[in-house]
């Protein structure tokens, strides 16, 4: 056995319970020196968001203190991830690299020039970050899956992985004895002057008890409630719906074992309860899109810039700069739509239901090119994450893999009487509204005396749907020539 130390790459994996790639390198007992490095290339992309910068932060420092809970800490470096990695690797002598892969297309490329780079130093990637890695789920001719509900019925049909319990050796973490361990940056750091949301709870142990929570109660009634929408789940102490463990998700403070491991504890608990589990499949199926979008991105990279089918490349956007950021602002007239963004601008997540609808509106009702709405939730959203954000764009676009038909077009006061039909959604979080019956609150502008300081309706809604049909009728004739 080497004296030299091995290194454990943090990058979505926050996370030191049921992480694959550290307790292979804890396995080697080397000593291992926890890094994390933060690369400009996040920070100068169009993508960058204060608000996941400061989520990503929060969990560093929860990591940080588990790790010092073991002698050791996080070592945090700044620069071009595969220079950095290289030097360090020079600085500690480190015989190895741990880390747990990712499937992007620019992770990819980044894990294959580091390898490269470090030469005879091996960087050893793990799968860990989905429940199967892409390549692992396939039809029967080998070829990747490109409609949802085939590929979930494989990836069902796969043996599961197991949480890997079992305590932490903390003797087998480096002391860090002359290896410079500077202090987690501040959000300022990053010359962000931007005003940051109020966060949720950070850490592993925060992910631990949501999830707790979540499959002790509502997740029994998932398939009856995860449409219902719910004003502020972060505030509400016993929150039915939908999980709101996405933000958890997206940087690895939970793993997918974990989660899909609870869920399956969960079914066996709802006994003969017929409903319950049902409603713990359907939540199941959740975990199989997360995966099936990464499947669509390393298979299919080119979604990262365009559609998956490329005819919806094609239609004649509206540039409506105004109208976008009447969207942006929850200023549309729509009440539904303003309720999902002002929660999106306000605690940075939004509900599934409430993301296709203002999605719907953006793309169709306002004819506006899906990569500006794609760009601002990457902006804002805690758990913004490109392959489940251009998968959801695109299908509710229309030019997605199994994509919502062009000519579904949603009413937005027929979903907002559906999915919010008290109008408490609305009331939370327009405050204007706020007086409203249920009646009237999906469509004000009906009222004799339509509420002050609400603006009229953006556009209406029979006309912006005949635009967008021929819109999208002009690109299928123009294909079928
Ligand atoms: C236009 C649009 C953009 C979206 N952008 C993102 C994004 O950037 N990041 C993101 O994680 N999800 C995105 N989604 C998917 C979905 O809206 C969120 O995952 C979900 O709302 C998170 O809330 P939850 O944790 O309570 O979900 P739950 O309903 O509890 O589901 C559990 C988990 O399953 C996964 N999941 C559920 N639905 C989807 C889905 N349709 N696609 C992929 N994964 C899913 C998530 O990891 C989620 O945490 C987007 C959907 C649309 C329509």
């Amino acid at each position: 056995m080497s004296d030299a130390p091995v290194i454990h790459w943090f990058r979505r994996d926050l996370r030191l319970t049921d992480n694959t790639a550290l307790r292979a390198a804890l396995k080697t007992r080397q000593p291992v020196i926890a890094l994390f490095i933060f690369d400009p290339v996040f920070e100068r992309s169009a993508y960058f968001s204060a608000n996941r910068m400061a989520w990503l932060i929060e969990n560093l420092k929860m990591l940080d203190a588990m790790l010092r809970d073991y002698g050791t800490r996080l070592v945090i470096r700044r620069g071009d991830s595969v220079r950095v990695l290289h030097q360090f690797v020079f600085e500690t002598r480190a015989d190895a690299v741990y880390a747990n892969a990712d499937y992007t297309p620019f992770s990819t490329r980044r894990d294959t020039r580091a390898a490269e780079v470090l030469g005879r130093t091996p960087l050893h990637l793990f799968d860990d970050l989905v429940l199967h890695a892409p390549g692992t789920v396939m039809t029967g001719s080998l070829k990747p899956y490109s409609v949802y509900t085939p590929f979930r019925k494989r990836w069902l049909e796969l043996p599961k992985p197991a949480v890997q319990t079992g305590h932490i050796d903390g003797r087998r973490f480096h002391d860090l004895i002359g290896i410079d361990a500077p202090e987690i940056p501040m959000l300022a750091d990053f010359g962000t002057r931007e005003r940051v949301i109020d966060l949720p709870p950070a850490g592993e142990l925060a992910a631990q008890r949501r999830l707790n929570e979540f499959t002790r109660s509502a997740i029994f009634q998932y398939r009856d409630r995860r449409n219902r929408l719910t004003p502020d789940p972060f505030t509400d102490p016993a929150p039915l719906g939908t999980s709101y463990l996405s933000p958890y998700l997206r940087l690895g403070v939970l793993s997918p074992r974990q989660a899909y491991g609870a869920a399956v504890s969960a079914k066996n608990a709802a006994g003969d309860d017929e409903n319950a589990r049902l409603s713990v499949d359907t939540w199941i199926a959740e975990l199989a899109w997360r995966e099936f979008y990464m499947h669509v991105m390393f298979h299919f990279p080119y979604v990262r810039h365009s559609n998956f089918n490329p005819l919806f490349d094609q239609v004649e956007y509206r540039t409506a700069p105004d109208e976008l950021q009447r969207w942006q602002e929850g200023m549309t007239g729509y009440p539904v739509i303003d309720a999902a963004m002002r929660q999106l601008n306000a605690v940075g997540w939004m509900h599934n239901r409430a993301r296709m609808i203002v999605g719907s509106f953006l793309t169709k009702s306002l004819l506006i090119d899906y990569h500006a709405g794609e760009r601002y939730f990457m902006r804002h959203l805690l758990d913004g994450d490109p392959a489940a954000n251009i998968g959801g764009w695109q299908w509710i676009a229309g030019g997605g893999t199994d994509a919502q038909p062009y000519y579904r077009i949603f009413n937005p006061v027929l979903q907002s009487q559906r999915y919010d039909p008290d109008g408490d959604y609305i009331r939370y979080w327009i405050p204007e509204l706020r007086d409203l019956s249920a009646k009237a609150i999906h469509a004000p502008w009906e009222l004799p005396n339509p509420p002050s300081g609400y603006p009229p309706p953006i556009v209406d809604h029979k006309f912006a749907r005949e635009r967008a049909l021929s819109a999208f009728q002009r690109i299928k004739k123009e294909a079928a020539q």
